[in-house]
């Protein structure tokens, strides 16, 4: 009898609100792919849409912010994604969907849009390799999936670097995609996780940042996060109001670049009034379909405003993301961010305060 067998374990969705525990052999890796250890997992937005049933994935495995250890490399894996060696032990972060490499995205060299990131994420963990998502003891990187060793300087926050694949990644990309310039005015229409990223990676690039919200917490970080502005809806009540102030800062012109990252339709709208003619804007905060908001296209016309949208990003992101960390992990409270442990077990504890917003973010340690 073989008793050298290991299990891990695993949080599985049998459908809203009902979370079990699983017990799965862990997985040898094939070539290519890496079985890791997960140290840090954190509990995202998405993550609560799911549990709750407000999304299709259910019979899954859950999370997609990790940090991990490697356990096991398969055959031909002697670097991570950026061509650093790597060893067992080592601390990688994994992107959360994978570039098939073979659909028409990949061929063009779209890889944010590969059309099948998820193949994995959705399965069964009755399908090995079992570990498919990072709320578990451990996580399979599928050969496919990019992944990245942790630069030393973030060797003491990791639930920052855990936090790398998700938010950091997402706005670089999409500022890269706009093309935030030195001096710009930049104005973020919300303060959560990609609002904050987002008011950092502007005042990185050296642009003057106002940042919108209406709650006091999130106006304190902005302000810790680099913003140069912030407006507090609760003053600024209407539209108009908020556009007057933009206009203040700006010298009547209005922001050169808009992003929003408030996830409310109204906001779109709102962000086409504060973009100043021949400006640009960009949308990431608004991912879910059917919900629909008033809109006047003439003026958006009139206005001259690219428009820019993502969902996603291309992999290598995540690597920029990891340095950009390291080198200002010291200038901005990121550690803030993540204000809750829990352990695995108590994952449920760790939705609910999640959904109360008893905390801001969580994260899991297996
Ligand atoms: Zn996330
Ligand atoms: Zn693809």
């Amino acid at each position: 009898m073989d008793t050298d067998v290991e299990t891990g374990r695993l949080v599985y969705l049998n459908g809203p609100r009902d979370i079990e525990f699983q017990s799965y052999e862990v997985p040898n890796p094939e070539p290519n792919a890496v079985v890791t250890e997960v140290v840090r997992s954190n509990v995202c937005g998405s993550e609560l849409h799911v549990w709750k049933g407000d999304h299709p994935l259910q019979d899954c495995v859950l999370g997609h912010e990790a940090l991990c250890r490697i356990k096991q490399l398969g055959d031909k894996v002697e670097t991570d994604s950026a061509g650093n060696p790597v060893t067992e032990g080592d601390l990688v972060a994994p992107v959360y969907f994978q570039t098939c490499q073979s659909c028409d995205y990949c061929r063009r060299g779209e890889f944010y849009a590969c059309e099948n990131d998820y193949e994995h994420t959705g399965k069964s963990p009755d399908i090995w390799p079992h570990f498919h998502a990072p709320w578990a003891t451990h996580y399979y990187i599928y050969p496919d999936n990019h992944f990245y060793k942790i630069p030393k300087e973030l060797e003491d926050h990791l639930n920052v670097a855990a936090a790398a694949n998700c938010a950091l990644s997402q706005v670089l990309f999409g500022i890269s995609e706009i093309g935030v310039e030195y001096n710009d005015t930049v104005v973020i229409q919300g303060a959560g996780g990609l609002g904050l990223n987002a008011t950092v990676v502007a005042n990185e690039h050296g642009a003057e940042t106002i940042v919108i919200d209406g709650v006091d917490r999130r106006l304190e970080q902005a302000k810790a996060f680099g913003a140069d502005h912030v407006i507090d809806f609760r003053e600024q009540k209407t539209v108009e109001a908020r556009r007057n102030r933009v206009k203040q800062i700006t010298d009547g012109v209005g922001a050169d670049v808009g992003i929003e990252v408030a996830g409310v339709p109204e906001a779109f709208v709102e962000g086409i009034e504060l973009v100043r003619k021949g400006g640009q804007y960009l949308t990431m905060g608004n991912v879910r379909p059917g919900h629909e908001a008033d809109f006047d296209p003439g003026r958006l016309t009139r206005k001259s405003i690219d428009i820019t949208t993502v969902v996603e990003y291309d992999p290598w992101v995540l690597f920029d993301a990891l340095e950009f960390l390291a080198a200002t992990i010291d200038d901005y409270p990121y550690d803030q961010l993540i204000d809750a442990e829990f352990e695995l077990d108590d994952i449920e504890e760790a939705l609910e305060a999640s959904e109360n917003r008893d905390i801001t973010r969580a994260t899991i340690i297996p």
